[in-house]
């Protein structure tokens, strides 16, 4: 079994392409998504028809939440926000609803999926350390959970204590617990554009992360011809 793990794609169709382009390369038996499907880009109702069609095991994240309600955004920065109410008007109420439907945390064959942090899930904390990690490790019972929402890919590791560890081709170790964030396909924040996810290998138990080029140009094209901040298309191509 080797298991693409895939979020934050925020209605980036071009990058979303790319990636589940380089899984069917890389022989993916199966696909996870960390959710945060929409939001931010100018694809959101063809990403989510491409992530339900896949029938993937997906948890919600805060954008997909706030793209399916009809609650104030006054408390959100103003572009995200402004993103939202334009991608509440392009999804149909039978998308929304279907957003509005994901769960929260799932377990998958022997490991789990959250958008957030497990602790608190529906508080979508941003883990940015490891001490932001501890308190998830005491919500984990499974060796391995995978994660997004910062949009910065990152391993912590837990043995006697929590360590950070940089993405690469990690090695899976008995007595140790990882809890992973899988980056970001269509927003990345590391200063990296390129789109980003991970393949678990449980024969080999290795996670592996991989960063793939897209059609950026055309992803800001989009942007800019749908009447969204034109910021959402600078960040992009900076990785911010
Ligand atoms: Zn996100």
């Amino acid at each position: 079994m080797r298991i693409a793990l895939f979020g934050d794609i925020h209605a980036n169709l071009e990058a979303l392409e790319a990636v589940l382009q380089d899984a069917s390369q890389q022989a993916v038996t199966d696909y996870v998504c960390m959710g945060d499907i929409v939001g931010y880009n100018a694809d959101p109702a063809a990403c989510l028809e491409i992530v339900r069609a896949m029938d993937a095991p997906t948890v919600k994240g805060n954008h997909d939440n706030d793209a399916a309600g009809n609650h104030s955004l006054d408390n959100m920065n103003l572009i995200a926000a402004a993103a939202l109410v334009w991608t509440r008007s392009q999804l149909s109420e039978e998308q929304r609803l279907w957003l509005q439907r994901l769960r929260m945390v799932r377990q998958v064959s022997n490991f789990t999926v959250v958008h957030s942090t497990l602790d608190q899930p529906a508080n979508w904390n941003y883990v940015t350390n490891r001490f932001d990690a501890i308190s998830n490790f005491s919500f984990q019972f499974t060796q391995l959970c995978f994660h997004g929402h910062t949009h910065v890919p990152r391993v912590y590791l837990k043995t006697d204590k929590v360590d950070e560890l940089e993405p690469g081709i990690i090695p899976i170790e008995a007595d140790s617990k990882y809890f992973v964030n899988v980056g970001s396909v269509g927003q990345p924040r590391d200063g990296d554009w390129r789109a980003c996810y991970v393949i678990y290998d449980l024969h080999k138990a290795t996670i592996e992360f991989r960063r793939i080029e897209y059609d950026i140009e055309k992803t800001q094209a989009k942007i800019i011809a749908a009447g969204l901040p034109k910021m959402l298309a600078e960040r992009i191509a900076e990785g911010r």
